[in-house]
């Protein structure tokens, strides 16, 4: 019955034939004119603009940025779809004829690179069409546009300005992220579907002295390099092997002249991992070795630790998965997979825990198939296929822009449609 009304709102003479010509301009638009977290201003207003001409009750300005649309219609569920705004500082290389070639005031380029003009695209269209399809379901929709998810503080800020008061409460959290996967597929998984992530500074202390007199120093650089090195056991050998975690030095600083021996280093690192036990493990375990280290070194001052850009493990609930898998299996057939765990991050699991909602998170294809299935072919896929966040990362836009739109329809529907109604 879900599917019925799916394919009566996508495919009726309403359906995705009435908006695909606005979304691709209004895609085209957003594409060439990114902006970078929090400053997502032009970005926000013309989401609004477009909530309110489908008629929706429109919030601005909601944690900085960020834009709710409610669409209150009859009995029934709450449903949250949300679609993540910002760009990032990449210099567009797509050589597409709408590639952004915006800049800060600064000079840094921007790009959305990591595809959230597609979220924000494919869920207007969404919203337009279950607003055009009243007979079709039953219940609420809140449409929500996120700010600043790429620096991991969008969602918690539109919590503390009030996100929970302004939506009651919500039963069902949905959201999807454009993928180096075929475009037309859309992916599903249960459980933990993408890593909790942090990052952290670490700042270490030596004591600095002529290159040539290094009996008078504590040399912060080896002390690195140690660090360096140790920290790799962790995953070799304290986390389980049927356990995953990454851990990445990603950067390492310390002196500026060969013959100076500096007196601090400072390191900052990344770590994934898919449950919170390994992340307590890992985190705990950096920080011991860290400061065996120091004191190995005889470092003169404890060395400091800073944690940020931290995102939530992104963990999907089974019931609420199955049901829009099963959507999806009904409406895309044999394009719609099973999705693999994904070492990204994300901050959107951080409305649904702070709602209490269950929630789910799928993927879509953004890839052109052909060239997808070549690169399949010849064994290229890590090589050739662009993927998010690389200056050569540009979805095609059909059918993309349409397996997106259908996908939140249909994952909407699955609980909204009419004779769920009273669920
Ligand atoms: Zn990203
Ligand atoms: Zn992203």
């Amino acid at each position: 019955m879900a599917h019925e009304a799916a394919t009566n709102v996508l495919d009726g003479p309403d359906g995705l034939a009435s908006v695909r010509g606005w979304q691709e301009e209004f895609y085209r638009d957003l594409h060439a004119h990114p902006e970078l977290p929090h400053q997502e201003n032009r970005t926000a207003s013309n989401v609004a603009a477009r909530l309110r001409e489908a008629g929706l009750e429109v919030h601005e300005g909601i944690g900085g940025t960020g834009v709710v649309g409610i669409l209150r219609h009859g009995e029934g569920p709450t449903i949250l779809l949300r679609a993540d705004m910002d760009a990032l500082p990449v210099r567009e290389q797509t050589g597409l004829p709408y590639a952004s070639n915006q800049t800060t005031s600064d000079g840094t380029p921007v790009m959305h690179a990591c595809g959230h003009d597609v979220h924000v695209t494919c869920l207007l269209g969404a919203t337009t069409l279950l607003a055009r399809a009243p007979a079709a379901w039953s219940g609420t929709l809140v449409a929500l546009f996120q700010p600043a998810e790429e620096t991991a503080d969008g969602a918690r800020g539109m919590l503390d300005d009030g996100l929970a008061d302004l939506v009651g409460k919500v039963d069902v959290g949905m959201a999807q992220h454009v993928l180096p996967l075929p475009a037309g597929t859309v992916g599903t998984r249960t459980g933990p579907v993408l890593s909790a992530a942090d990052s952290m500074k670490v700042t270490l202390h030596g004591r600095g002295a002529h290159g040539s007199m290094p009996q008078a120093s504590v040399d912060p650089v080896v002390l690195a390099a140690s660090i360096v090195m140790r920290l790799q056991t962790i995953v070799a050998r304290e986390v389980a092997p049927g356990d995953t975690a990454v851990l990445t030095v990603g950067s390492i600083q310390a002196g500026t002249k060969s013959n100076v021996i500096p007196d601090q280093a400072v390191l900052q690192l990344n770590v994934r991992t898919y449950d919170e036990q390994t992340r307590t493990a890992v985190l705990a375990a950096i920080e011991r070795i860290v400061r065996a280290e120091c004191i190995a070194s005889g470092s003169p001052q404890e060395p400091e630790f800073e944690l940020f850009d931290r995102y939530p493990l992104t963990d999907n609930d089974p019931t609420v998965t199955d049901r829009v898998a099963a959507a999806f299996a009904a409406h895309f057939g044999e394009h719609a997979v099973e999705l693999a765990q994904q070492s990204a991050s994300e901050d959107f699991s951080d409305i649904p825990r702070a709602l209490g909602t269950p929630y789910t998170y799928w993927g879509i294809g953004g890839i052109d198939p052909d060239l997808y299935r070549t690169a399949e072919q010849a064994g290229c896929i890590s090589q050739d296929i662009p993927v998010n966040h690389s200056a050569t990362f540009a979805p095609v836009l059909q059918p993309t822009l349409d397996t997106g739109t259908r996908a939140l329809v249909a994952g909407a529907l699955a609980w909204l449609h009419r004779s769920s109604a009273t669920h």
